[in-house]
């Protein structure tokens, strides 16, 4: 996606090889008509998909994940980070190892916003080594729902999330993939 490369050259700052921030559009400052932009797109590609669901994961997954929703008319579920969950019944938890945080956190999705059948959307602001959006496929698959795809708006193709996402039968579709972060530069795959 075109607009999204662009923004990313023009503002993304490379912190390490391994490390993207984009924290004036995407991270922290929200750009809504991109993220307008980037709902729609993902609309688009899943507009024959019958998907009943937007599920991301709070906070960065959320502005994104709300847009996607809104063009497909649908309701959004954030799965939510917090502590000692475990004991409430209606709660579907799983563990997810944080990329950026480095330390594991329990994310969890109440159990009457899923139905058995229905299809739903995962929808993520970056993709490494896919932690997050396959803890997010275990809480739709322990609902008895189902993954129809999984929509990523920066996938760091030199890291194997997206690899690993595939060869687990998902369909993975990103709007920004990055083969390289070295040198301080953002090279996109499609150079
Ligand atoms: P994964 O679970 O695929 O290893 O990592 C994805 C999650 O880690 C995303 O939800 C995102 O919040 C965070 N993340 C991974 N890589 C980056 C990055 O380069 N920049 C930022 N800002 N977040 C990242």
């Amino acid at each position: 996606m075109k607009a999204l490369q662009d923004k990313i050259r023009q503002e993304g700052t490379v912190l390490s090889d391994r490390v993207l921030k984009v924290d004036s559009f995407l991270n922290h400052q929200v750009d809504p008509e991109l993220m307008a932009a980037i709902g729609q797109e993902f609309a688009a590609r899943y507009a024959e998909a019958g998907v009943g669901k937007v599920l991301t994961l709070e906070s960065s997954g959320i502005a994104p994940a709300v847009m996607t929703a809104l063009a497909l008319k649908v309701p959004m579920i954030f799965a939510r980070k917090q502590k000692s969950l475990t004991l409430n019944e209606d709660l579907i938890v799983k563990t997810v190892y944080s990329f950026t945080k480095e330390q594991k956190n329990e994310v969890a999705v109440s159990k009457k916003f899923l139905s058995p059948g229905e299809k739903v959307l995962i929808i993520d602001d970056f993709l490494a080594y896919g932690e997050a959006a396959l803890g997010m496929a275990q809480i739709v698959e322990a609902s008895g729902a189902v993954v129809a795809g999984i929509g990523i708006v920066i996938e760091k193709s030199f890291q194997n999330g997206a690899d690993k996402l595939r060869e687990a039968g998902y369909r993975v579709d990103s709007l920004a993939r990055i083969a390289s972060l070295a040198d301080k530069q953002v090279t996109f795959l499609e150079e």
